[in-house]
Parts: structure tokens; sequence; C-alpha cells
């Protein structure tokens, strides 16, 4: 095929130039197990990073936010709520668990969790007795949510927050780095996400005793002693020490990727600033996002083409775009929990997922892939 038509994806890897050493020096050394001394430097790092007290690398994010609920001790029967507008990894560590999830609309500002409604929800779980063990806050497409206005609501209910921000590392909140306002906050370093070690995530807190928990439960729960002794159930979550050195290699280009999909951002917006009918994501003034993905909705009225209808003549043309994600309550795997809209028989993120779609944003993605997606959009449009 050629180049004309080489595919390009929504959010492809973007590998820097120190990933391979780490990795050769992972094999010269001999340390490819679930335990190395990357593991521990690529765990300081992104807590340097994101400047916060303490990190533990796992398998995954869904593995991360799996540990953060059971240490916060959600148990079957548990009420924790959580964003509806998200990744389905967001709740199903709250099944995980056998807690009961109950969904959070996401407001205009920042398509995150909507304050108004979580106070609803907590007026209504004060009445029933019903008071969450946990609430999962999600930052969504780079950008986070109104961390001050929900951890108030929390705080007055002691509730502690799980803020996933495995789409937003990278962002800040008043200055803050995502992920580090809430209780426990996590990470993903999927394929898809701005830094990627092919699969992987992180815990981050300020409570290093739970961290310490995390740890050994990740760990397959080994008491110590010589022989092999268990007293809890454990997990085999640990991210393996190869792994750890391609994040650390990733984590010094993060800052460039930031800037890269915030370009590729800006470029969109520029080719259809004579256009009607397109919003984009907001940023809102708290923070500053990543832009992880370009995300946009289309106004019905103006322009014909749905969002199904977009993606399909993009696919048609070998470039991938997706739709924004299908909300938590409109799931069949969720649809008997409860749900609580932004404004009372209102929902926000109905709407987004109805009208929204995200574009290919791959901080590798070139100026001439980028006219390619233009170009195809605006054929489709003006039809
Ligand atoms: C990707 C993602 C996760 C899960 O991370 P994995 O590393 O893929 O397990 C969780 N929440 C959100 C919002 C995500 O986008």
């Amino acid at each position: 095929m050629g180049s004309k038509n080489e595919r390009i994806f929504l959010s492809p890897p973007h590998l820097g130039a120190a990933e391979q050493l780490y990795v050769a020096e992972a094999f010269d050394t001999n340390w490819i197990a679930p335990v190395g001394p990357h593991i521990t430097r690529f765990e300081e790092e992104v807590a340097d990073y994101a400047g916060i007290g303490g990190a533990v690398a796992v398998t995954s994010g869904t593995a991360a936010i799996h540990l953060a609920l059971r240490v916060i001790g959600v148990k079957r029967g548990d009420t924790v709520f959580c964003s509806s507008f998200t990744f389905v990894a967001s709740s199903n560590p709250i099944l995980y668990e056998g807690g009961t999830p109950v969904f959070i609309d996401s407001e205009p500002e920042s398509w995150n969790m909507s304050p108004a409604a979580l106070k609803r929800a907590f007026l209504q779980a004060e009445e029933q007795g019903t008071i969450p063990k946990a609430v999962v806050v999600v930052n969504l497409y780079g950008q986070s949510a109104d961390m001050d206005e929900i951890k108030a609501i929390c705080d007055q209910y002691q509730v502690p927050i799980v803020e996933d921000a495995a789409e937003s590392l990278g962002a800040t909140y008043k200055g803050k780095a995502s992920g580090t306002i809430g209780k426990f906050g996590i990470y993903s370093f999927n394929g898809n996400k701005i830094i990627t070690t092919s699969n992987g995530g992180m815990i981050v807190s300020e409570d290093l005793a739970a961290l310490d928990k995390i740890r050994f439960w990740s760990t397959q729960a080994k008491d110590g002693s010589e022989h092999y002794q268990h007293s809890e159930v454990g997990y085999n979550y640990r991210m393996s020490n190869i792994l750890a050195g391609i994040g650390r290699g990733q984590l010094m280009v993060l800052d460039d990727r930031v800037d890269a999909r915030r370009n590729v951002f800006k470029r969109y917006e520029e080719a259809f600033s004579g256009l009607n009918g397109i919003e984009w994501m907001p940023e809102s003034l708290f923070g500053r996002s990543t832009r992880w993905l370009t995300a946009l909705t289309i106004d019905p009225t103006i322009i014909k083409s749905s969002p199904e209808q977009l993606i399909a003549a993009l696919n048609n043309e070998n470039i991938e775009a997706r739709r924004l994600w299908k909300p938590m309550h409109l799931q069949p795997l969720y649809q008997q929990y409860e749900y609580f809209p932004h404004i009372e028989n209102e929902s926000l993120s109905d709407k987004l997922f109805e009208t929204g779609l995200c574009l290919p944003s791959g901080s590798n993605l070139t100026p001439h892939q980028q006219n390619r997606v233009i170009d195809c959009l605006l054929r489709e449009i003006r039809n």
C-alpha cells in the first residue's frame, strides 16, 4: 500500500530515544522479572513528575483502580460513585469487589464529573443510608475534572476519591499534576495512552503505608517468611522490569508529547474555524489539558452527517476515528444501577455520546497525515 493510503490511527504509540537502551539494560543485567531496578526507578520518577509522595507500578490502569478500591476497603454490597462518561475500566473494578456502582453525569465545562449531580447523589445516599465507600472521578480525554468542587463535597462526607487519570497524565489542575488530588490517583500506560509501556499502570498517593499494602497485594501477598506463606488474597499485578524500562524512556518525552497533542488540536481548530456546527471539547479555566484526544461534538441541525457517517467516511480513506465513550449508565452491563444526571431529567453524557467523535490525535501524526483527515472531513461535511 502506498503512503497515500497508509492507515492513520487514533492514538498510536510514539517511542523516544531512550526506551531501547533501558530495555537492553534489563536484558544485559537479566532483570526480566516483575522485580528489578527499573521498576523502582520508574515509580520514583513518576512520583517526582507528579509531585507526590509515592507510586506503585502495576500491570494496567485497571489493576491500579482495583487495588485502590481494595485498599480503601470496598466490600460486597458497598456503594461506589463513579463518573458515567468514561471507559468501562473505571467502573469494572467496583464489580470485581462486589460493590454497587452509582453513576454520576458530566458537566459542560470539562465534560467530567458534575458537582451538582454528585451533590444530589450524596443527599439521596444520606437519606437512604448508602453513603459510598469511595468516589471514582475520571479525568477524560486529557483534562482534569473540577477537583476542588468535587473534593469539597466528598470531604464533607469523609469519602475518599480515586482519581482515574488514565487519560490525563501530563495535564494539570490549578497547577497541580492531574491524578494527585484524590486520595489515590491512577495512570495507565496502555498502547493508546499519551505515553505507553505496551501495558501498564501506576497508583500514586501521599499515603505510603497504603502504597506498601498495594505493592504487597500486587505480588501475590507473600508473608515475610522463607517458605511460601499467605494470609491474604493477593494478585499477580506487578509491572515487569522490561516494561518499566520502556516507561522510564517514555516519561522523559512526556512533556514533548503533551505539546505535540496540543498542537494537533490547534491545527484541527484552525482548519475548521470557518465551519459552523462543530464544537470542540472545552478546555476549562481550572487546568491545562493534554488534548490526549481531539474530541468534538457536531450540531445535527447544521451538519447533516452523523458521527457514524463521518467515522465511516474517514474509515473509507483508511483513517481511524471513534465515537465518544458510551456512558456507563447506557451500557447493558450497568443498566440496573442508578444514575444522576447533571440537571434533573437532562443527561449531558447522553448528548455527548450521540453527537460526538474523536479524531486521530497521535503525537507522531504528521501535518501531511492530518491534512488527509481534515480534507476528508471537509469533503464529507460540505457534500
Ligand atoms: C485506559 C483507561 C483505563 C484503563 O487502563 P488500562 O491500562 O487499559 O487497564 C481506565 N480508565 C480510563 C478512563 C481509561 O481510558
